[in-house]
């Protein structure tokens, strides 16, 4: 862990262990796993469910596997695969044992030809449609299929065949025996395997029939030894399946389920099939576009692998649904640049000033501090000379009471340097915009201060016109217009996608020690926020930049209200 990052509070699912560990449940041992399914990017939610899992096996030196569900090869991919492993790594863990489940399609088809010959199992050859019908309702009971009490023999002999490959698709299913009264619909005799032609991208052809995830997930818990499953809230009504299945093939090891609630975070969707739908129709640039919800995507952002490890700890497990401010997750990445990121200047909006009683050639450098906080982090030098760049904003024509930054006559410090004063100004008749200002310098006020003791109220920070570099900076704001996008009065959450999500700026002028900033380092753009380059449209001689957050930090204050 480093240094700085919240220790690991109890929650209920750490309770459960710690009473096992007592009572020496499993020998002692902790194994959980992050189950996910290769279907598309992991998201901050996952994060929640990572943090976790490999939280709690590396607190209970226990293990941790990474288990691909591929049990659905229509929808997967090796690409998901591939950005999976690598996002779980950048957050800083790794796991014990690599699975997938299509390891265990030998072993899973062996346990349902088990299931059939102990009577808890039958093939049934209803059309989907009527298997609907017959399933009943919340409030009605299902009926049993006309099929449901085939043989041993005719079962083995189906299902065998629907392996070979003999029959389409939905011509039959396998479903588990177990009540069609049941008061929980998933315990109404659930499809454990279905007829399938489709190429997995692990075992190719070899399966056309393919195992359903809650009879998947269960028996590869179980095959790994695991002792602790965690799952979000939804499967609690699955949990009697899970351990029917396991209960009825008499595995070696029955692990526990335990559900906790999926994290949801305000202007954020967190349901793959939209993350999805985001990405083919290009409402966004990719799954690591920053404005993606996704690991991917806040990597991409600037965000840093210990903010996110925090913000995790911050929200805490419960069974309690709820819905976490984006804002927490920004809080904990300004914590965490705020100790580490190197403060810069750069102008977003130029506006070009000249000094005039500065030397025309002259050029002088300055000690700029990296960090203020931490002087640890060290110093950097910035070059002056007669015309720099300061923020456009940062004049005014005429002040209204409390501008304290540039406005004619008025004087002000610039970071690390001088104090100039504004003497005239240049203003584009036709547009009414200002193009330059004319100042004057004092030599004496060198380093912050006047030998006659005279205040400035404001600060600024600036850039060497001949030596600034220009770059793109890219501003983001929440993907969505409305904290909750998927409120029940919006017809389609992507009516309220924000227009204004993404801000680009072509001209920012950014210091020169920026030139070879590397991807992945965050800095605080003094007065801005804090940026990062973008790993992939960022080329020396043609930077961009990335606002990961910005400055100003509406949930601590709210935090001093409460
Ligand atoms: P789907 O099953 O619809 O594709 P999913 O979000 O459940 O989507 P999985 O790949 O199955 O995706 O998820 C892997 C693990 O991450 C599961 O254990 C799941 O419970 C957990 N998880 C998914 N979303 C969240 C969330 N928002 N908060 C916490 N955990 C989550
Ligand atoms: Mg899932």
């Amino acid at each position: 862990m480093t240094t700085g990052e919240a220790v690991p509070v109890n929650n209920f699912i750490r309770s459960i262990i710690n009473e096992d560990l007592e009572k020496n449940k499993n020998n002692g041992k902790v194994a959980t796993r992050f189950p996910p399914e290769p279907n598309g990017y992991l998201h901050i939610g996952h994060s929640k469910s990572i943090c976790l899992n490999f939280g709690i096996a590396r607190d209970y030196q226990g293990t941790c596997n990474l288990r691909f569900d591929d049990t659905n090869p229509a929808k997967e991919d090796i690409e998901y695969v591939d950005s999976i492993k690598e996002d779980v790594k950048w957050l800083g863990f790794d796991w014990s044992n690599l699975h997938f489940a299509s390891d265990y399609f030998d072993q899973l088809y062996d346990y349902a030809v088990q299931m059939i010959k102990t009577g808890k199992a039958y093939v049934d050859s209803l059309s989907a449609e009527e298997i609907r019908e017959y399933r009943g309702t919340l409030t009605k009971p299902g009926k049993d299929s006309p099929y449901r009490n085939r043989s041993v023999e005719e079962n083995l002999d189906l299902f065998e065949r629907m392996k070979a490959g003999e029959f389409e698709e939905g011509a039959h299913i396998l479903r588990a025996k177990i009540d069609m009264a049941s008061g929980n619909i998933n315990m109404r005799d659930p499809a454990i395997y279905r007829i399938k032609k489709a190429h997995h991208h692990r075992t190719g052809d070899k399966w056309c029939i393919y195992p359903m995830y809650d009879y998947t997930h269960c028996i590869s818990d179980a095959i790994e030894g695991i002792t602790h499953s965690l799952c979000t809230l939804e499967f609690e009504d699955h949990r009697p399946l899970y351990d029917w299945v396991l209960d009825e093939l008499k595995t070696e090891s029955h692990p526990q389920q335990i559900e906790f609630a999926r994290l949801n975070l305000t202007y954020t969707v967190l349901s793959k099939r939209k993350l999805l739908e985001l990405v083919k129709n290009n409402y966004v640039n990719g799954w690591s576009d920053p404005r993606m919800p996704t690991i991917a995507g806040f990597r991409r952002r600037g965000y840093t692998p210990a903010s996110i490890r925090n913000f995790c700890e911050i929200i805490g497990v419960a069974k309690a649904h709820s819905t976490v401010e984006l804002g927490v997750l920004e809080h904990c990445l300004r914590e965490d640049l705020n100790k580490n990121a190197d403060r810069v200047m750069v102008v977003l909006r130029p506006l070009k000033v000249i000094i005039d009683n500065y030397p025309e050639d002259q050029v002088e450098e300055f000690d700029a501090d990296n960090n203020p906080e931490d002087p640890a982090m060290g110093n950097r030098k910035v070059p002056f000379s007669k015309v720099l760049y300061i923020e456009k904003d940062d004049f005014q024509e005429e002040p209204p009471k409390g501008f304290f930054r540039l406005a004619p006559g008025r004087e002000v410090r610039l970071k690390h340097t001088y104090y100039i004063k504004c003497e005239n100004f240049v203003k584009d008749e036709q547009t009414g915009e200002i193009t330059e200002l004319h100042c004057t310098y004092d030599p004496e006020s060198r380093g912050g201060g006047t030998p006659d003791g005279r205040k400035v109220k404001g600060t600024l920070h600036w850039v060497s016109a001949q030596h600034a570099l220009k770059a793109e900076v890219r501003l983001y704001d929440h993907l969505f217009t409305r904290t909750n996008p998927d409120d029940k009065d919006i017809a389609d959450y992507k009516d309220v996608l924000n227009p204004n999500s993404l801000e680009t700026i072509n001209d920012a002028m950014v210091e020169p020690s920026l030139a070879e900033a590397p991807i992945g380092k965050g800095y605080q753009f003094m007065r801005q926020g804090y940026f990062c380059v973008d790993s992939q449209d960022s080329k020396p001689g043609n930077l961009v930049f990335n606002r990961s957050v910005s400055l100003k930090d509406s949930w601590a204050k709210e935090k001093v209200k409460a």
